[in-house]
């Protein structure tokens, strides 16, 4: 069996220790960041578990980075079409 050496918490410790030097930190939810598009902002599919569809791109991307860009979007980034 193999542990998990590094805790969640404790790498989110570690980021705000060092990004925070830096940057403003700060945490935020999960929770359906996933569902749209970060490209045309249409509501996507799920492939199968972890991977994101969105018909109207017909792109599949991981659904963790669609996760990630719609944070960053929200937050006022600007998110470019990689095509
Ligand atoms: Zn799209």
């Amino acid at each position: 069996m193999r542990n998990n050496f590094w805790s969640f918490n404790y790498i989110v410790r570690r980021f705000k220790e060092e990004a925070g030097i830096w940057h403003k930190v700060e945490e935020k939810s999960e929770y359906k960041t996933s569902r749209e598009c970060p490209l045309c902002r249409s509501e996507g599919t799920r492939k199968r578990r972890g991977l994101f569809y969105c018909r109207k791109c017909q792109k599949t991307m991981n659904a963790d980075v669609v996760g990630v860009l719609n944070t960053a979007r929200n937050d006022g980034s600007i998110i470019s079409s990689p095509s």
